[in-house]
C-alpha cells in the first residue's frame, strides 16, 4: 500500500474525517486490522485564516508548499491538501514535490459527470465560492458549470463554516439555513449540490436533500485511497 501525504488542519474537525474514512477505507479493502498509512501535517488553523483574511495569498502559499515538500521527505508517494479553499494554490503545491497532488475538484468532477449532472450549487468558502480558481478548473477542464449562493446565502454558508463548524458547533438553526440556501438554489436551476467546504458534511448530509449531493471530503478521501492500493 502507497503512503498518503495529507496536508490538513484546515480545519482538523474535517482532517479527523479523513484520517478515519481512509482508515475504514483500507480496511473494507484489505480486512482485519489493515489501516491506512498516512503522514499528516497538520496546521495551526488559526494562523492560517489570519493569512486568508488578510489576503496575504503569497504567504499562505509558502506555508502550503512547504508542507507539501515535508510531506515528500517523509516518504508519502502522494499529497491532498485536505480544504478545498487552499486549492487556490494547488499549482504551485505540485510544482514543488515530485508526488502526485490530487486535486479536490477532479475527484469531486468525476463524480458530477458520472452522475450526469453539470449545474452543481457551490456551497464552500467565500473564497471559494467568489474566485475563480475551483469553479474555473470545474468549467476549463470539466465542462462544469457551477453555480453560487445569492449575497445573502453567500454571507450564511461562510460565515457557519469559519464561526461554527471549523469551531466544532453544530447548530440545527444553521442547519436550516443551509437548506433554504440550496432549495433557493434549486429553484433557480441548480441540478445538484457540492459540499465544497470539507466541513460541510458535518453540518448536512446528501439525504437532506432531493437532488443529488456530493461531499468532496468523502470523494477526495476516496481518490487517495484508489491511488494508494492501485
Ligand atoms: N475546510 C474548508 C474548505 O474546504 C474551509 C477552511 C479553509 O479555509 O481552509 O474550504
Amino acid at each position: 500500500m502507497k503512503t498518503i501525504g495529507l496536508i490538513g488542519g484546515m480545519s482538523w474537525e474535517s482532517t479527523v474525517i479523513y484520517y478515519q474514512l481512509l482508515n475504514r477505507m483500507a480496511r473494507e479493502a484489505l480486512g482485519g486490522l489493515h489501516s491506512a498509512q498516512i503522514l499528516i501535517w497538520s496546521f495551526d488553523f488559526g494562523e492560517i485564516e489570519t493569512l486568508q483574511a488578510a489576503g496575504d495569498w503569497e504567504q499562505a502559499t509558502e506555508k502550503m508548499t512547504e508542507a507539501a515538500r515535508n510531506i515528500e521527505k517523509g516518504g508519502a508517494d502522494c499529497v491532498l491538501i485536505c480544504t478545498n479553499t487552499m486549492h487556490k494554490m494547488a499549482e504551485e503545491v505540485q510544482s514543488a514535490v515530485h508526488i502526485p497532488l490530487i486535486h479536490i475538484a477532479d475527484t469531486t468532477a468525476l463524480a458530477l459527470k458520472k452522475a450526469q449532472v453539470q449545474h452543481p450549487l457551490l456551497l464552500a468558502t467565500r473564497y471559494t465560492m467568489e474566485q475563480d480558481f475551483y469553479k474555473g478548473r470545474l468549467n476549463e477542464r470539466h465542462g462544469i458549470t457551477a453555480r453560487i449562493p445569492d449575497d445573502a446565502g453567500r454571507t450564511l454558508v461562510h460565515d457557519v463554516i469559519y464561526d461554527e463548524l471549523c469551531q466544532g458547533v453544530i447548530s440545527p438553526t444553521s442547519k436550516a439555513g443551509y437548506l433554504e440556501v440550496v432549495d433557493r438554489g434549486q429553484k433557480s436551476g441548480a441540478d445538484s449540490v457540492i459540499f465544497g467546504c470539507t466541513e460541510v458534511g458535518l453540518l448536512v448530509s446528501a439525504d437532506d436533500f432531493e437532488i443529488p449531493a456530493f461531499d468532496t471530503t468523502a470523494l477526495h478521501a476516496r481518490a487517495a485511497m484508489d491511488f494508494a492500493l492501485s
